[in-house]
């Protein structure tokens, strides 16, 4: 079942979606050598209570924390801990709002110091992936319209696309339909309409495009041990230009 929303729930979704993007700039100032990653999310946390919100991730599932935080070979879905950053690592966020009865998600990948010219590029080629699928998320085209796109990009580059996790409607509920691949073929797929608020978000690795789960029930990382990025938006298909909820800038 799809949930096409209202114009007045996208303005509470945007809400939402905009708490997300300022807990990731409020802790963007964190990726610094040392840093636990178990704090990023107490800090996070505590910045979504002071907006009279909930972590849209917290006991999701029975998820313990409020971010997912995934370093270098990690795909996403980590878990804090006592892992301290480093210089040269690359760190996932996936942050999640409740508010007014509406989620809000998105990811942004950090860099900590100086990042391999490589990796550097991964996160830049998985940036542009992401508005590269974006700009597909029109009324009258269709999902796999969006991974296409995202595929192309990211493949054209010499990188590999995750094909078991996805992105995903969402609104009421964190996950709902459709779902959102990153791979895809043109013209396939669910019709895009306006109400329609999904989230987009490319996860694309370095090496292998396989990854497992590690004996938390929870982390994805790649198989190979290399590197993997995560970008996330949130955004209302509308007639000439998807609207980005959950704005980083
Ligand atoms: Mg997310
Ligand atoms: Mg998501």
């Amino acid at each position: 079942m799809v949930y096409f929303k209202t114009d007045e729930e996208i303005a509470l979704m945007k809400e939402s979606n905009l708490l997300v993007s300022k807990t990731h700039a409020h802790i963007a100032k964190m990726m610094k050598p040392g840093v636990k990653t178990i704090e990023i999310d107490k800090v996070a946390e505590e910045f979504i209570r002071d907006h009279g919100a909930v972590p849209g991730f917290l006991n999701y599932n029975g998820f313990p924390n409020s971010l997912c935080i995934s370093v270098n070979d990690k795909v996403v879905h980590g878990i804090p801990s006592s892992y301290e950053l480093k210089n040269g690592d690359i760190v996932s966020v996936d942050c999640g709002v409740y508010k007014n009865g509406y989620h809000g998600d998105s990811a942004y990948t950090f860099t900590v110091g100086e990042v391999d010219e490589e990796v550097l590029k991964l996160l830049r080629v998985t940036k542009q992936a992401l508005y590269l699928g974006i700009e597909q998320a029109v009324e009258g085209n269709r999902i796999g319209d969006i991974g296409h796109a995202i595929q192309q990009h990211a493949e054209s580059n010499g990188f590999s696309v995750v094909r078991e996790m996805v992105g995903h409607g969402i609104g009421k509920e964190l996950h709902e339909s459709p779902e959102v691949p990153n791979y895809g073929r043109r013209g396939r797929g669910m019709k895009l309409k306006k109400g329609l608020v999904i989230a987009i978000e490319p996860m694309i690795n370095l090496g292998t495009k396989f990854i497992k789960q590690s004996k938390d029930g929870w982390t994805i990382s790649t198989v190979d041990g290399k590197p993997s990025a995560h970008f996330e938006h949130t955004v209302a298909i509308s007639k000439e230009k998807a609207i980005i909820l959950s704005n980083f800038d």
